[in-house]
């Protein structure tokens, strides 16, 4: 059987159902196998994983998926998609296909229904680039118990992801989701191998959660509600951002300077200079007065 992922099998596919692509949903679709074999390998996943994909387009990562998982659950928000996805993975029985918004999702839930007999469940997905931030986030603050997301995004997006401290990328989605994963750029993706070809470049990003917590905190929304606040104009000093981030931040100076003092942060430092570890401090020392 040849790969749904090659140009002429995706352009078939495609005239056969009259599909024309929806720039507003993301699709972008992967058209190159070696990128496929490279993802899947990255994935780390055999015959005992269960894996939830999300955004199959026309099946190109999904049938690769299949070969080298127990299980699939695919989550398609474009209708129009189905039928051809009915048609592209009918030679594969351990594929399901749900069309929801995975935004929609109770995905707690969809574990417990799906995958009680795999022993780990893993995230593989060329993400659709509208809505990465959400998606990632959706899993990791809802305590998913997933023990990685290999995921293709926006190269940009990737970089900011994996940032560490004192660069020009690192800000608060760094540190939202390294709070919770261990996170790695596997490979740099050219356009060449999507259809239609994207406006930017992508990057495939591994992400392994961590064993434990970088720092325990009280309040892991308050905690990234502050490192937000401190990224607000990176080149101000964490106490003018939280002045004016933090509810009547202006008017209370001294309980944020004594937080910083707790916290052993210097007031005069900007966000990007902080660890994860600081903000983790910090969060908990203001979390009395504005949490
Ligand atoms: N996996 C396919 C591939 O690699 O060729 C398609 C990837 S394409 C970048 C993103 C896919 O996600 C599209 O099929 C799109 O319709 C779907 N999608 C967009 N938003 C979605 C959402 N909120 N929930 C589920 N699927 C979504």
């Amino acid at each position: 059987m040849k790969d749904i992922a090659t140009p002429g099998r995706t352009k078939e596919i495609l005239e056969k159902h009259g599909f024309s692509f929806k720039k507003s949903l993301g699709q972008n679709f992967l058209i190159d196998p070696n990128i496929l074999k490279n993802i899947i390998y990255h994935a780390g996943i055999d015959k005992k994983s269960g894996v939830i994909e999300i955004g199959p387009g026309i099946g190109a990562l999904t049938e690769h998926i299949a070969r080298a998982a127990g299980k699939v659950v695919a989550y398609e928000i474009d209708d129009r998609l189905l039928p051809v996805l009915e048609d592209t993975l009918s030679p594969y029985s351990n594929v399901k296909v749900i069309h929801q918004d995975i935004l929609d999702v109770d995905l707690n839930a969809a574990i417990e229904e799906h995958f009680s007999d795999v022993d780990e469940v893993t995230v593989v997905a060329n993400l659709p680039y509208y809505v990465t931030t959400p998606i990632i986030m959706k899993f990791l603050m809802g305590k998913v118990p997933i023990e990685r997301m290999v995921i293709m995004m926006q190269h940009e997006v990737a970089d900011r992801i994996t940032a560490v401290p004192g660069t020009k990328a690192y800000g608060s989605l760094s540190i939202a989701i390294q709070y919770y994963m261990d996170a790695e750029v596997a490979m740099i993706v050219p356009r060449t191998v999507f259809m239609p070809q994207p406006n930017v470049e992508s990057a495939v990003l591994r992400l392994s959660r961590k064993t434990e917590p970088p720092a325990s905190v009280i309040d892991e929304e308050f905690l990234f509600k502050v490192a937000r606040g401190s990224f607000v104009q990176r080149r101000k000093t964490i106490l003018n951002n939280l002045q004016t981030s933090l509810p009547q931040g202006k008017a209370k100076k001294e309980a944020i300077l004594a937080a910083l003092s707790t916290a052993g942060i210097d007031p005069v430092r900007r966000g990007e200079t902080l660890s994860i570890e600081e903000f983790a401090n910090l969060s908990n020392a203001l979390y009395e007065e504005f949490g």
